[in-house]
């Protein structure tokens, strides 16, 4: 068996184990494992073009960016992978559905319970953003909220 060294995480300071488990499983991918040069998960900042706190800012999400020029194919091939580790239970995830409820890439959107639609805020073009939650009004701790995951959500990266 060939040692692959599974690519990088950075930005790990707030992780939830959700989000944790569901890069691991990208890891063990031979295809879109290699495609991705990183993982970067906590950023304390709003959803771009919004003033909704990204799941970023409570570690509960995963921006995948590709190693190399990236084609809206090979993005889309890593996308389809977290999607469908997402809702089928495979090898890979050890026959256990990661917990991801909404992927961006391109200008389309994927929401858990929902599929395929047009994303209509500023378009994924240069990595797959994949959240455990979406997107939300509530203030996350790294903004001085009181930690508390938000109830309400709205959906969006
Ligand atoms: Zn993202």
């Amino acid at each position: 068996m060939v040692f692959r060294k599974p690519f990088p995480v950075e930005s790990t300071s707030v992780e939830t184990a959700r989000c944790a488990r569901m890069i691991r499983v990208q890891q063990r991918h031979r295809v879109s494992g290699q495609a991705i040069r990183v993982a970067s998960v906590f950023a304390c900042r709003f959803t771009a073009g919004t003033t909704l706190y990204t799941a970023h800012a409570e570690g509960d999400a995963a921006d995948f960016m590709l190693a190399g020029g990236h084609t809206p194919q090979e993005l889309q091939r890593v996308a389809d992978q977290v999607v469908r580790d997402g809702t089928k239970r495979t090898v890979r995830n050890r026959f256990r559905r990661t917990e991801v409820v909404f992927v961006s890439v391109g200008d389309q959107q994927w929401v858990r319970g929902q599929g395929w639609s047009h994303y209509d805020r500023v378009a994924h073009t240069s990595h797959v953003h994949a959240g455990c939650s979406f997107s939300t009004r509530t203030k996350p701790r790294c903004a001085g909220g009181d930690g508390k995951l938000p109830t309400r959500y709205v959906n969006g990266g």
